[in-house]
C-alpha cells in the first residue's frame, strides 16, 4: 500500500469549469492537484464551442456569399472544400488545447480518472490522494439514444459531427435545442439535406414562443425541413438509408436520410465517480446535487459546471469554479447569482440571445411585467447592412421601470446582448438606459426604441393614476 499524496485540494477534472477552480484557489496560496485522464483540454475547446463556432464561420460565408447578391455583389456558386475545412478546424483547436494543457502543466497534474475510494481519499489511475477539498469537475456525456432501433441503426452525435471527414448528403436532425440548431443549420449551408424532427412546435421550446417561432420560420426559409409535433416512435435502416418512424397528429409518418444527428442533449458525467463512496448525493439526469454554496451532501466536497447539470454554459462552469474555490479553501459561503449567469447565446443565423427572465418564466411566477419589442428590419443600421431579420425585446418592472429581461433574435445578438448583460447587472431601468448614450449607426441603437416605448407606457401610467384615472394593465404579457 503506497502512501496517499496530499493536496489542499483536488480538482477532478480539468475542463473550463475544474481549470478555473484550480487557478482561483492557487492564487489564494493553496496547494491545488488536478486530476484527469484526458484527452486534455474540457468539452468546450475539444468537442463544444470552438469546434463548433469555427466550422459555422464556414456555413455563414457562404450563406453571405449566396445572398452577397442583395449587396450588388455578383459571385458564382460558392463551393465548401470540407476536408479543408476540417483541416481548419482540428488546428484552430490544436492551439487552443495547446495552450490550455500549457496551463494545466502548471500545477500538479494526475493524468488518471479519479474514483472517491471514501469522504476524503480517491484512486487517480492508481495514486492514492488525500485532500482537505475536493472539487467535482467531470462535465458531461452524450445523453444515451433514447429510440427504439436507434443504437442498431447508427447515428452521429456533436462529437462525430464535428468530426466527420465528409458529410452525409442528408441528415435527419433529432432534437431542437441550440447544439441541434446550430450544427443543422451548418449541415444545410454547407449543401447537406436538412430535416428536423422534433416533438414541440416550435425549435427552442424552451424560450418564448415569439423567438421560437421565428427562428422556425427563417430556418423553413432557407430550405431546412422541420416536422414538428412528431413523436418519435422508432428507427430503422431503409435500404442504404436510415428512417424515423414518428406519430404525428394520430398518424405515422417516416422520414429518410443518409444519416441521423442525435442532439438531443447530454447527461451529466458521474459513472465512475464512487460518488457513494465520497457521501454524494447524484442523480444520473439532474447531476451532483449541490447547496447553494456548491457544497455537496459532503461539505469537503464541491461539484461545479456541467455535472451539476444546471446551466451547462462555459461561462456558469467558470463563475461556479471561481466560486467553490473560494468556498472550498477560504471556508466562505459564497453562493453563484444565477439572476445574470443564466445568460445564453445561440449561434444559429440569426443568432438568439437572452438575459434575466423571459416572458414565459415571469408568467410562471406570476410577476407583472411591460414588453416592447422592436424588428431589425426598420432599424437603419440594419436594413444598411442587409441584415434585417429577428427583433429585440424588453421586458420591465411596471411600475419602477426595471429591466427585467432582454431578448435579442438577430445579427450579432452574441455580442448585443452584453449591453443588457451590463445594464441588467448595475440593475438599470429603461430610464437609465435610453440616458444611456449610443453611437449612430450602431446595431446597439435598437434596444432603446424598446426601453423608449417602455418608458413612455410607464410615464403614461403614472399621469394617468395622478390624474385618477382608472389604472392601465399593471402587466401586459403577449
Ligand atoms: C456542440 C457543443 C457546443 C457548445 N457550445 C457552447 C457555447 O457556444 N457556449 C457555451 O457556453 N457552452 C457551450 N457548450 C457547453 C460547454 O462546452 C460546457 O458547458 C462546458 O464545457 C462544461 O465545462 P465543465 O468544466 O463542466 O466540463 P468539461 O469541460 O467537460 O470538463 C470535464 C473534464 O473532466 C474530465 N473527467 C471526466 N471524468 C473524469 C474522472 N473520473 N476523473 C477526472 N477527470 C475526469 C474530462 O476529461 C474533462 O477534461 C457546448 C457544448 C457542445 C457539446
Amino acid at each position: 500500500m503506497t502512501t496517499a499524496r496530499h493536496y489542499d485540494l483536488l480538482v477532478v477534472g480539468g475542463g473550463s469549469g475544474g481549470y478555473a477552480a484550480a487557478r482561483t484557489a492557487r492564487d489564494l496560496g493553496a496547494s491545488v492537484a488536478i486530476a484527469d485522464p484526458g484527452p486534455l483540454g474540457g468539452l468546450c475547446i475539444l468537442r463544444g464551442c470552438m469546434p463548433s463556432k469555427t466550422l459555422i464561420a464556414t456555413s455563414d460565408l457562404m450563406y453571405g456569399v449566396r445572398e452577397a447578391d442583395l449587396l450588388a455583389v455578383r459571385s458564382a456558386e460558392p463551393r465548401v472544400d470540407y476536408p479543408a475545412m476540417i483541416e481548419r478546424k482540428r488546428r484552430v483547436i490544436k492551439g487552443f488545447a495547446d495552450y490550455r494543457i500549457e496551463g494545466l502543466e502548471t500545477f500538479e497534474l494526475l493524468q488518471g480518472p479519479a474514483k472517491f475510494v471514501d469522504r476524503r481519499e480517491l484512486d487517480v489511475g492508481g495514486v492514492r490522494v488525500r485532500a482537505k477539498n475536493v472539487i467535482v469537475a467531470t462535465g458531461s456525456v452524450v445523453a444515451p439514444p433514447a429510440f427504439p432501433g436507434l443504437l442498431e441503426t447508427g447515428y452521429i452525435d456533436s462529437d462525430a459531427a464535428l468530426d466527420e471527414e465528409k458529410p452525409p448528403s442528408s441528415v435527419i436532425v433529432l432534437g431542437g435545442g441550440y447544439v441541434a440548431i446550430e450544427l443543422g443549420q451548418f449541415f444545410s449551408r454547407v449543401g447537406v439535406a436538412t430535416t428536423f424532427v422534433i416533438r414541440s412546435p416550435r425549435l427552442l421550446s424552451g424560450a418564448d414562443d415569439d423567438v421560437g417561432n421565428a427562428l422556425t420560420d427563417y430556418l423553413r426559409d432557407e430550405g431546412i425541413r422541420i416536422v414538428n409535433r412528431a413523436f418519435v416512435e422508432r428507427v430503422e435502416r431503409a435500404g442504404d438509408r436510415k428512417r424515423v418512424v414518428f406519430r404525428r397528429d394520430g398518424e405515422e409518418g417516416a422520414v429518410e436520410a443518409q444519416e441521423i444527428f442525435y442532439a438531443l442533449g447530454r447527461v451529466p458525467n458521474i459513472a465512475g465517480l464512487g460518488v457513494e463512496a465520497a457521501g454524494i448525493v447524484s442523480h444520473p439526469i439532474t447531476g451532483v446535487e449541490v447547496d447553494a454554496t456548491l457544497r455537496t451532501a459532503n461539505p469537503n466536497v464541491f461539484a461545479i459546471g456541467d455535472v451539476i447539470g444546471r446551466y451547462p454554459l462555459v461561462h456558469v462552469a467558470i463563475q461556479e469554479g471561481e466560486i467553490a474555490a473560494r468556498n472550498a479553501v477560504c471556508d466562505k459561503h459564497e453562493s453563484v447569482d444565477y439572476r445574470l449567469s443564466k445568460a445564453h447565446t445561440i449561434f444559429s443565423d440569426p443568432q438568439v440571445a437572452v438575459v434575466g427572465e423571459t416572458e414565459k418564466e415571469l408568467l410562471a411566477a406570476g410577476r407583472p411585467f411591460l414588453r416592447a419589442t422592436y424588428p431589425f428590419d426598420d432599424h437603419g443600421k440594419a436594413i444598411a447592412i442587409g441584415k434585417t431579420k429577428g427583433f429585440v425585446k424588453m421586458l420591465a418592472g411596471p411600475s419602477d421601470g426595471r429591466i427585467l429581461g432582454v431578448q435579442i433574435l438577430g445579427p450579432e445578438a452574441s455580442d448585443l446582448i452584453h449591453e443588457a448583460i451590463v445594464a441588467m447587472y448595475y440593475r438599470a431601468t429603461v430610464f437609465d438606459f435610453v440616458r444611456i448614450p449610443h453611437l449612430h449607426p450602431t446595431l446597439a441603437e435598437i434596444l432603446t426604441y424598446p426601453a423608449e416605448e417602455l418608458v413612455v407606457a410607464i410615464e403614461g401610467a403614472r399621469t394617468a393614476s395622478e390624474r385618477g384615472d382608472l389604472p392601465i394593465a399593471a402587466s401586459v404579457p403577449g
